[in-house]
């Protein structure tokens, strides 16, 4: 059969499946931001409306803004997904070259990185999500140790 180079890259049929479902997504976002549009371009009714239902209707604007600009952002890796795939490189992470499994792409045919450096970028990004991950394996490793670190660890725990 093929060689480990070609194992590790993706099947056409595989290929095919994941530009299809970029199409469909990209077709569905593209959708969903002209109704978000056309709520967003409403103008909220103010005269009849009390403190509460105005307070409602900004929120759900700003829901709105939110939602539009994630769609934003995801449509881009969409584009992006397809400019990849025209030029051969797709499918392969973006921050060690390593060849994304073709299972979390079926999940995310746009991602940009594999498994491993989604979850290091994440752990850099969110800080307050890094503390919790500590703390969890703090609390998953019992009161047994007591080296400097566990004791700084636990010390979190309890604050
Ligand atoms: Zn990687």
């Amino acid at each position: 059969m093929g060689t480990r180079k070609q194992s590790a890259r993706l099947r056409q049929k595989t290929l095919e499946r994941l530009h299809a479902a970029l199409i469909e997504r990209q077709r569905r976002l593209l959708e969903g931001d002209e109704t978000h549009a056309g709520a967003l371009q409403a103008e909220p009714r103010y005269e009849s409306a009390d403190d509460l239902e105005m307070a409602a209707n900004l929120s759900d604007r700003e829901i709105l803004y939110r939602i539009a600009a994630h769609h934003g952002e995801e449509l881009a890796g969409i584009c992006e997904a397809f400019r990849k795939m025209e030029e051969g490189s797709y499918g392969l992470c973006e921050e060690c070259n390593a060849p994304i499994r073709a299972a979390r792409l079926r999940a995310l045919p746009h991602a940009r990185l594999c498994v491993r450096c989604q979850r290091e970028s994440e752990r850099c990004a969110d800080v307050e999500d890094n503390a919790a991950y500590w703390r969890t394996i703090g609390a998953s490793h019992g009161g047994g140790s007591s080296s400097h670190f566990s004791k700084s660890i636990r010390a979190t725990v309890r604050r």
